[in-house]
């Protein structure tokens, strides 16, 4: 075990600090109240390489570790959440799945693509129906000669009408529960693939939460990227990267917040002293910055299990239930620490805060995770109905 960053770890620190202060801290609030992130934003991130980091460079790629992506993110959510959950979803998730399940000529055609910028990638696993009960999903994918037709409704879905692909979590057959789901690849523009209107969210709001529509959109066999079968257990390995990722965002989200508490809590004067002056203030932000360090070393944990983006379903799991839950206490106490002006939207952590309230959510509720966990420690599933393999 090292508990310390290499020269190469701690020169990318500082210049993803660079990128981050020069591009983007001064417009992070500016996404946040237009609730929109320009695109040619984004592609400052893909051409800064923050896409496809832990891709192999054959597919556009730059064959950097887990844990050195996730420095990354953190580094970039600090100043601006969004921006770290596109990166994230241009590394995990989806893409993941494609890299570790996906047909050669898939990530031959696909990867390059999305690491370029030039494709953004969306999941599209949750239904108004099916939410942490993921396997009741009722999406179906029919065969009809050379394509399948898919028909369903896909809720939640982070950049719905701005991702140009998406993969879509399917039933491909009658069998109920996991065993007839598989994941296709469904692109932008394909008769009969629409989207419901937005979902307007209390935090991470410069990018689109929506809903996606499926009437009878034919999509080629080529699209398929897992099929049914014994494949659920590989869907849902793949998307531990992803928790993993989006904790190093709640991460940063807070730490974003602690640092600037810090500042203002230093240089704000009462009683005619400053309020670093006073033990209570001194303890919060001890409090504060022990529960930062004990989630960032349980994400570095997570991440140093990680082989070809999929990390281990336990520290997974473990570090976002702590992070996604220490990210609202930490952020929270950073508004309490600016007094009222912490609630005025003239300041960060007031955006902070509503950011980080995501992550008990997004990427699997923290109680699902807990059974997750709670599985791991007993030795024997746990299922909530007599089918469900989620957990
Ligand atoms: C910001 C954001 C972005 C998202 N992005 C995406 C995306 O890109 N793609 C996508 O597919 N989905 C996305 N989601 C959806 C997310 O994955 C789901 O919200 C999540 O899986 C929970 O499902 P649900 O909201 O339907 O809650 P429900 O399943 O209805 O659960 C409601 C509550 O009950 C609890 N609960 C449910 N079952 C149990 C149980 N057995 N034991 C104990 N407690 C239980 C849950 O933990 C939760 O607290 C996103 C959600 C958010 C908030």
């Amino acid at each position: 075990m090292n508990f310390q960053f290499s020269e190469s770890q701690q020169t990318l620190v500082a210049q993803v600090r660079a990128f981050s202060e020069a591009e983007i801290a001064p417009y992070a609030a500016k996404w946040d109240a237009d609730e929109h992130i320009p695109r040619e934003q984004i592609q400052k991130y893909a051409d800064a390489g923050y896409f496809g980091m832990t891709l192999p460079e054959e597919f556009g790629g730059r064959g950097m570790s887990t844990l050195d992506a996730i420095l990354v993110i953190e580094e970039v959510a600090r100043h601006c959440g969004i921006s770290g959950r596109l990166i994230v979803d241009h590394n995990f998730g989806a893409v993941g799945t494609i890299l570790n399940f996906g047909a050669e000529a898939q990530r031959r055609r696909i990867l390059p693509l999305v690491c370029r910028g030039e494709k953004l990638m969306s999941i599209g696993m949750t239904e108004p129906e099916a939410g942490s009960a993921l396997t009741d999903l009722v999406t179906s994918a029919t065969k009809d000669g050379k394509t399948y037709i898919i028909d369903g409704e896909k809720r939640w879905i982070t950049g719905a009408g701005e991702r140009e692909f998406t993969l879509v979590y399917a039933r491909f057959n009658e069998v109920p529960g996991p065993e007839g789901i598989g994941a296709i690849l469904l692109e932008e523009g394909m008769p009969g693939y629409t989207y419901g209107p937005r979902i307007r969210s209390l935090g991470v709001r410069g990018v689109r939460e929506g809903v996606l529509l499926f009437d009878q959109v034919r999509v080629p066999e080529e699209n398929l990227v897992v099929a049914p079968g014994s494949a659920f257990a590989n869907l849902m390995s793949a998307y531990n990267g992803q928790r993993v990722g989006a904790s190093a965002v709640a991460l940063g989200i807070t730490q974003g917040a602690f640092d600037y508490a810090l500042e203002y809590a230093d240089n704000r004067r009462q009683f005619g002293k400053r309020l670093t002056d006073f033990q209570a203030t001194q303890f919060k932000l001890a409090n504060m910055a022990i529960e930062i360090d004990a989630a960032r070393f349980l994400i570095y944990r997570a991440a140093d299990t990680a082989r070809a983006t999929i990390t281990s379903r336990y520290e997974s799991s473990v570090a976002k239930v702590f992070v996604s839950e220490m990210a609202i206490r930490v952020t929270s106490e950073a508004i309490q620490l600016l007094g009222a002006e912490g609630y005025g939207r003239h300041h960060p952590v007031e955006r902070m805060f509503r950011d980080a309230r995501a992550f008990t959510l997004a990427g699997g509720s923290a109680e699902i995770q807990r059974l997750g966990i709670a599985t791991k420690i007993l030795g024997r599933s746990l299922p909530q109905q007599a089918d469900d393999q989620r957990l």
